[in-house]
């Protein structure tokens, strides 16, 4: 059985609690590798050694960091292939999906080449008479990142790269279902020019969370991950004086206006709500077609295409449209969730509850579902499902399907397909969601832009990546320097404006 330990030091190490998590091939059931599950002691021990390490680095000029990232950039494309059947193999995502889970973290890492730049602080010359003053970005020290299973690549790359760029050290827990991609990238770090120390992997379930949580010496914690533990990560962590950014989940809505390009919808729907087996926190999971007539033709065209999707494991390559969810508990809770559909009175049109994968009875597929006539009180609509099931909610009107979107509890992402730019623009000016497309199913914001949602999609005031991480991983100092030829007689005790 292969081990997974941890990444301490510039080393792999194996755990010394004697806990572990299995992992699983999601495609045939199997337990391929165990897991370590760091107790607090590994975990403080990680975060002392990375305080020690971090104070050298964060005193390293800021082009010398941006050249640790270059080199990055190029190791992680080298080893594309091998990172993205790695990550397949423990998540079950297809092999090309797997490749843009890695390669839109490699983009923000991209960005960091920046950092020298993104990190330039701010000068006002003679402020008063002989006086300058500046402020500077400096790094918090020690930071962490907690990861979620669906994107085992992306979003540590999204961590780590920004927290690195900005002189931190960075501690990252990744998700114990698929953890070894978390790993290979640490070694590419070290390739790259890292000093050892400064990124530590540490494994494991609630213990090692509440080992960073009450850590003194950790400053700030990113999140990402289901909303109950965002909410518990953002308390516990605010509570103890850290800074913390929490992104939760979401049940994102696409709006379908009566004009809009109906296959162009449709296909768009297709993509974004099965792709990855719907476990993206950008999935389209309701659609809402306004007015009766485009709701029947969406129908009529999403049925054949849902129809159509081809499940499989990985090693298909480009033959699939999506794999298995990532655990026997998350296909479980899927199906639990449509049956409750059914119950509740929605129309089940596409019904992939007897789904059965040929030769892979044993792994974690799901079929695609469709439901119809969705009400805004069901489960099936209330809650996140994170799987292959999309509800169509039918509205009467534009105003009634911008108002789903706004009372729903969660505001990750949602978008419009319409060809009228005036609805299209109140749609966006008035929406309280963190992003939004026209005509763009998964409107996840590029590296220079920044990434987060609102409502219960996220907690804290920073977005992920782009200017708002060199914000969340630094902090402002400000400095007023007057010079001897500024100096006047005498003491001043009032507080007053500078001359
Ligand atoms: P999860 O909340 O179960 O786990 C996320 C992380 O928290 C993992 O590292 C896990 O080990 C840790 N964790 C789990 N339970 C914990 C507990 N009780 N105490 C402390 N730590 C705990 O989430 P997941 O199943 O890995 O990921 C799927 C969820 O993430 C979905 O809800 C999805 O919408 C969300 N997500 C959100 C975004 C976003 O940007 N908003 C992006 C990706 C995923």
């Amino acid at each position: 059985m292969r081990e997974i330990g941890h990444w301490i030091d510039g080393k792999r190490v194996a755990g010394t609690s004697g806990r572990h998590a299995d992992v699983f091939n999601p495609a045939t059931g199997e337990v391929q590798a165990r897991v370590a599950l760091a107790s607090k002691d590994e975990m403080d021990a990680a975060v002392a050694a990375a305080a020690k390490a971090q104070m050298a680095w964060g005193a390293t000029n800021p082009q010398k960091r941006a050249r640790v990232m270059m080199a990055l950039v190029g190791l992680i494309n080298r080893d594309m292939d091998k990172l993205a059947e790695m990550l397949s193999s423990e998540h079950g995502k297809t092999f090309p999906d797997a490749k843009g889970d890695i390669q839109r973290g490699l983009e923000v890492i991209e960005f960091c080449i920046g950092a020298p730049h993104l990190l330039k602080g701010e000068f006002t010359d003679s402020a008063g008479p002989g006086i300058d003053m500046y402020s500077m970005r400096q790094p918090l020290g020690v930071v962490a990142g907690i990861t979620p299973f669906n994107f085992p690549a992306m979003i540590p790359l999204w961590k780590m790269g920004p927290a690195l760029a900005c002189g931190n050290a960075f501690i990252l827990k990744p998700s114990e279902r698929d953890p070894s991609v978390p790993i290979m990238l640490a070694e590419l770090c070290q390739e790259a020019g890292l000093p050892d120390g400064i990124l530590q992997v540490v494994n494991g379930d609630k213990e090692a969370v509440d080992a960073i949580l009450d850590n003194e010496t950790v400053q700030a914690v990113g999140f990402v991950g289901s909303t109950p533990i965002a909410q518990y990560i953002y308390s516990r962590a605010t509570a103890n004086g850290k800074r913390a950014q929490c992104f939760g989940g979401a049940k994102n809505h696409m709006i379908i206006m009566p004009d809009a390009d109906m296959d162009q919808a449709a296909d768009a729907l297709v993509g974004a709500g099965f792709g990855a087996a719907g476990e993206r926190c950008m999935a389209i999971s309701v659609a809402v077609p306004v007015g009766e007539q485009a709701a029947e033709a969406l129908r009529e065209r999403l049925v054949p295409k849902i129809e159509k999707l081809k499940v499989g494991p990985w090693t298909a390559g480009n033959d699939v449209d999506f794999g298995p969810v990532v655990t026997k508990a998350a296909k479980e809770n899927i199906l639990r969730l449509v049956e409750s559909g059914v119950e509740q009175g929605a129309e089940l049109v596409v019904d992939g509850r007897d789904f059965r994968m040929q030769g892979y009875e044993d792994g974690f597929f799901v079929g695609a579902h469709l439901f119809d006539r969705v009400t805004p009180e069901m489960d099936i609509y209330t809650q996140e499902i994170f799987g292959p099931v999309l509800s169509m909610v039918r509205a009467a009107s534009y105003e009634e399907a911008i108002g789903l979107a706004m009372d729903h509890e969660y505001g990750n992402g949602t978008a419009i397909y319409t060809r009228d730019g005036d609805a299209a623009r109140d749609f966006a000016s008035r929406i309280n969601i963190g992003m939004v497309g026209v005509n763009v199913p998964i409107p996840v914001p590029l590296a220079y832009h920044t990434f987060g949602g609102w409502k219960k999609s996220g907690f804290g005031d920073l977005n992920q990546h782009g200017p708002d991480a060199f914000r969340f991983y630094t902090r402002t100092k400000t400095v007023t320097a007057r010079w001897p030829s500024g100096i006047k007689e005498g003491g001043e005790f009032n507080f007053k404006a500078m001359d």
